[in-house]
């Protein structure tokens, strides 16, 4: 097995402890590569430090997710622009829309939005993509800019297959996570992922949020981790009936590419 996790909170402080065990325990279950998700300039600048030590297996992203878009100032800007040139940053995010909960107000996150794709389209990396009740606006934006931007992931895709199908229009990659293990709430996603075609597909843990719910046996705490991530992979396989090592080495191929991995020996 050679997995890519693209998406894992690593610099979450519930990791503190026992980072390279973590990381152990991952390589063990078959990842060869984890991109390291910044969600703010705090997590950006640590996960680009992370990326930068240790580049053969992490790579990471910089960015100011939408629930901190209101924090996002002219100086918050350019550390995050700043970051991006780097190498061991591969995609500009986490950034997009959350109507969801609105934790920062939406003329912020709006704003904060269009202020990443103008930073994806000068750096020319893709963009790292957050979205949740907020389709319409989002897709809005991502149309105007997306002549200018090389590509991205819509990560942890949760939304309807109409929203799928605007998506993959817009040549975007659909990244899925443990959600799809839930019986409740990832059934609509379980019913749909079919749909996401091979080369499109990326997958992601998330960690340390969404620990798959079919786990056997179920992990003593809540912390979701990137060894977890073949739960993924197993519930795609099972949803889609595909086979699990093609699934395997489509999603890490499809991760190369996108990402601009090459450089690595995976
Ligand atoms: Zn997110």
């Amino acid at each position: 097995m050679n997995l890519i996790d693209i998406g894992a909170n690593l610099t979450h402080k519930s990791f503190e402890h026992d980072f390279q065990q973590v990381v152990d325990d991952a390589r063990s279950a078959g990842l060869t590569h984890i991109i390291l998700t910044g969600t703010d300039r705090t997590t950006s600048e640590a996960a680009s430090r992370f990326s930068g030590a240790n580049p053969d297996f992490f790579s990471s992203t910089a960015g100011f997710h939408p629930h901190v878009a209101q924090t996002f100032t002219a100086g918050e800007y350019a550390a995050v622009a700043a970051l991006c040139e780097l190498g061991q940053v591969v995609a500009v995010g986490e950034t997009g829309l959350d109507f969801n909960r609105n934790f920062s107000p939406r003329k912020d996150q709006l704003n904060c939005f269009e202020k990443h794709l103008e930073i994806a389209a000068s750096v020319r990396k893709p963009v790292f993509l957050h979205q949740r009740d907020a389709h319409a606006d989002f897709l809005s934006i991502l149309k105007r800019h997306r002549g200018r931007i090389s590509g991205g992931v819509v990560h942890c895709f949760t939304d309807t297959l109409a929203a799928l199908r605007d998506y993959l229009e817009l040549d975007m990659y659909i990244g899925i996570t443990g959600w799809i293990c839930d019986e409740r709430r990832g059934a609509d996603l379980q019913s749909i992922v079919g749909h996401v075609p091979p080369e499109r597909l990326l997958l992601e843990t998330d960690a340390p949020y969404l620990l798959p719910r079919n786990l056997l046996p179920k992990p003593a705490g809540r912390r979701n981790e990137p060894k977890y991530l073949p739960a993924v992979l197993d519930k795609i396989a099972e949803c889609t009936g595909g086979d699990r090592a093609e699934i395997a080495r489509q999603t890490t191929e499809n991760a190369i590419r996108l990402f601009g991995l090459e450089r690595l020996s995976l």
